[in-house]
């Protein structure tokens, strides 16, 4: 093994054998531009191969992200596992420099530059498959900076409402709100909530046979079934934009996220005559709402056109290859509020199911989780959650409402992804706990 992984059991790359590990091969950066590795030999001789070592180990352990930040006289990696931070490789900090600067060649940055935040991207392929790694450097006190590497696998994006986990309730709700062809369906989340994800699940839950479903937005080369692309023209405005939309016989409208007051308004008004989807920055769906009443200052327009906000907290999968099955007690479905008659539910591999080093699970490298999904909250605007949200009412009461409604929480759908074996309790609870 090139490193060590410190105390927490981290995940290790599937067949490790004391192979050497297999290193990534950089294709160049992703805005195309030329990186000059020549006139850099020496940097090149000094990051190049630990870029490639540090990177490879990530992608070995399927991390989605990596850290490289200076700590006094070391460098220290943390690799991100399913959101799950690891304890990766230490390296003295003149070699963590050496692979900043390297990899920021690498995406075409500016390697002078080390006082502002750039961002970039290169091509890379890992093990024969096709990856985007999104650099990130942020200088940090004390002189240095911060790297964040996402590592993106462009072929195996979860972007279907099957991929995502939806409920069939949920698939439902959204297909039967669409169907008016009117009012506004939002997905609400945080940045990295995966509200993007949602956002595009929400809307390939929509049958494309039998509506016209438009999209104005850049959906970053995902799938988009039968959804068609509506040619804007620069100089529309918004309004116009939507305009002709409907006159193009549109039923649903996906656009660009709404992050302003303008925007809002825009939306809202537009939306007797065509059902939009769009993402927005909100915790959750509840305060998406609140923030739309406070951007138009119009509780009632809010009530009237918004239909229905999604929102999601993402949670680790069980490994299906090593998850463990046992027979609850009573007395822990009945505290966490699952079915009594519920025979069976899985847990990760614990120490004692582990002998040998023979009985660490090839597939998730002992972790005992492999990949995510969401759990998804839905406030539907009913009758009675429209006079809620009509009378100007707080996140708060907005929440107890849906309660009462029954409707599907982050709660619920969690439970549901326990009972169905898809997640244990403990990653449950730690979803709950963690930000
Ligand atoms: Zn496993």
């Amino acid at each position: 093994m090139v490193f060590g992984f410190g105390k927490k059991r981290g995940p290790e790359p599937p067949d490790d054998d004391d192979e050497e590990l297999e290193l990534v091969l950089f294709q160049g950066a992703l805005s195309g531009a030329e990186t000059d590795l020549a006139s850099n030999a020496r940097l090149v001789q000094a990051g190049l191969v630990r870029a490639k070592e540090l990177v490879s180990d990530a992608l070995s352990r399927r991390a989605e992200m990596l850290r490289l930040e200076p700590k006094g006289k070391a460098s220290i990696a943390t690799f991100f596992v399913d959101g799950v931070p690891y304890p990766g490789t230490r390296m003295p900090s003149q070699a963590g420099l050496a692979v900043t600067q390297m990899l920021k060649l690498l995406a075409g940055l500016d390697i002078q530059v080390r006082d502002k935040p750039q961002k970039g991207g290169i091509k890379a392929e890992y093990e024969e498959r096709p990856f985007v790694l999104r650099l990130n450097t942020f200088p940090v006190q004390g002189g240095g900076e911060r790297l964040i590497v996402r590592a993106e696998e462009p072929d195996k994006r979860l972007q279907t409402p099957d991929d995502l986990g939806f409920s069939n309730d949920l698939r439902h709700k959204i297909r039967e709100l669409a169907a008016r062809k009117q009012g506004v369906l939002l997905g609400a989340g945080g940045p990295m909530s995966g509200v993007t994800t949602l956002t595009f699940a929400m809307v390939r839950s929509i049958d494309a046979y039998l509506y016209q479903i438009y999209c104005i937005t850049d959906v970053e080369g995902r799938d988009l079934g039968n959804v068609s692309v509506f040619k804007t023209n620069e100089e529309d405005t918004l309004a116009q934009t939507f305009g002709r939309a409907e006159r193009a016989e549109g039923d649903v409208l996906y656009i660009d996220p709404i992050l302003d007051a303008e925007t809002c308004k825009t939306v809202l008004q537009e939306a007797e005559e065509i059902c939009f989807v769009a993402e927005t920055r909100a915790p959750d769906a509840a305060n998406a709402i609140v923030q739309f009443c406070k951007w138009t200052g119009n509780p009632k327009l809010v009530s009237e056109q918004v239909s229905g906000v999604a929102s999601q907290k993402l949670i680790r999968l069980l490994c299906r290859r090593c998850r463990k099955a046992y027979r609850p007690n009573p007395k822990l479905l009945a505290k966490v509020g699952l079915p009594p008659e519920t025979k069976v539910l899985y847990r990760p591999p614990q120490a004692e199911d582990i002998e040998d080093d023979e009985d660490v699970c090839s597939r998730c490298g002992g972790v005992g989780y492999f990949g995510r999904t969401g759990m998804i909250e839905f406030i539907e605007m009913t009758e009675d959650m429209r006079q809620v949200v009509a009378g100007g009412a707080a996140a708060d009461a907005i929440k107890a409402q849906a309660r009462t409604e029954k409707m599907q929480s982050f709660q619920s759908d969690g439970l549901r992804l326990v009972a169905e074996g898809k997640t244990s309790l403990e990653e449950l609870q730690r979803a709950f706990r963690g930000k």
